[in-house]
């Protein structure tokens, strides 16, 4: 089944984004070939140099709009027309294949592109920003942090990444700052 959230999964490969050197997991064509092998597909093929180069635009292209959505702002004309470009680049959204918990969209792979690869990142794109749950698409209250999640929880309340990364830190913080003032 395919995961609503893939597209933020992507964007989140590159993350810390608030400081001043973000860490960067896909660092080349084989860290790309990995992620798409454990998100994508299993029968995942090196991709050469410039297909790399060609996802991480998409990647950054796919962050910049969901930080602006989460911030309450449109995204950037620019972005909005790339994003465009990409889903149109891609191949399309055209058979459903079975799948042991469901169905999935099947990927046409053939040509083995940057765009082919990572249409499914651009589809949950399309969806997360036309489905109605865009409100549900929260940036991670660390100003350091930067992580894109989809909060489904019932309450809609969560603020962090995890509680055991950014929450648990806010909390100390918090907490150390109240005991110096008593
Ligand atoms: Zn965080």
């Amino acid at each position: 089944m395919s995961r609503p959230d893939l597209c933020l999964e992507f964007a989140n490969t590159r993350y810390w984004r608030g400081q001043a050197s973000p860490t960067e997991t896909l660092n080349g064509p084989d860290d790309l070939t990995a992620w798409v092998a454990g998100n994508i597909t299993k029968e995942a093929r090196p991709l050469s140099r410039r297909e790399y180069e060609r996802a991480i635009e998409v990647r950054e292209t796919v962050y910049r709009v969901f930080d602006a959505t989460t911030r309450g702002k449109a995204p950037a004309a620019a972005d909005l027309q790339a994003l465009n470009e990409h889903l149109a680049a891609a191949p399309a959204r055209a058979a459903l294949r079975r799948e042991r918990n469901g169905f999935a969209w099947d990927v046409d792979l053939r040509a083995w592109t940057a765009l082919g690869v990572l249409a499914p990142v651009l589809w949950s794109t399309g969806d997360l920003l036309t489905d109605g749950k865009l409100d549900k698409v929260k940036r991670c209250a660390n100003p350091d942090c930067g992580w894109l999640f989809l909060d489904d929880s019932r309450a809609g309340k969560r603020r962090w990444c995890s509680m055991s990364a950014c929450g648990n830190r806010a909390k100390a913080r918090r907490h150390y700052h109240k005991s110096r003032e008593q």
